[in-house]
């Protein structure tokens, strides 16, 4: 099984640098810039430690509020066409103090708020949780056509199970 890409790594020594150590992408490559003073085992541990950071900040910087509103499109015209604007969020962002919810829907304002905690799960779970959220600004309650609409998202019991599942693990409901 082959393992994750690994970039082109440059490494530059450089003699004004004494201790900061810094990385960027620069197309397919990574420059890593070191102070020269640096052994062969500090440089090698630096540019790993360097590439996992840089990898950390890109796959954040992905799942950025803008990109959940491109999300949020895309579920809407997926299995919400039908509802037009009624189904499309003023805002759709993420948060860090949903205590203990996986998202939540102010249909008054039509805000969407996604729990920061779901950020690294697979696409498909997110998917689930912001659908749940869209469908409420249609339907309030979990009633049988709450759960009719979200029903259209194929994976939605796979992602209820999965996120009950990771609700168990961390002993919260
Ligand atoms: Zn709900």
């Amino acid at each position: 099984m082959a393992g994750p890409r690994k970039p082109v790594v440059e490494v530059r020594r450089s003699q004004r640098r004494r201790r900061t150590v810094s990385a960027y992408r620069d197309g397919e490559r990574v420059v890593v810039l070191i102070p020269d003073q640096f052994s062969r085992a500090e440089e090698s541990e630096w540019v790993d430690r360097m590439l996992a950071r840089l990898a950390a900040r890109e796959g954040r910087s992905v799942r950025s509020d803008g990109e959940l509103l491109d999300r949020a499109s895309r579920l809407i015209k997926l299995y919400l066409t039908e509802y037009g604007t009624q189904a499309v969020p003023a805002s759709v962002r993420w948060v860090s103090n949903q205590n203990g919810r996986w998202g939540s829907c102010t249909p008054a304002d039509r805000s969407i708020r996604l729990s920061h905690r779901i950020q690294e799960m697979p696409d498909w779970v997110i998917d689930y949780v912001l659908l749940h959220e869209l469908v409420h600004l249609i339907v309030s309650s979990h009633n049988a056509q709450f759960w009719a609409l979200v029903g259209r998202y194929p994976k939605t019991e796979r992602a209820r199970g999965y996120l009950e599942g990771v609700a168990a693990v961390a002993g919260t409901p």
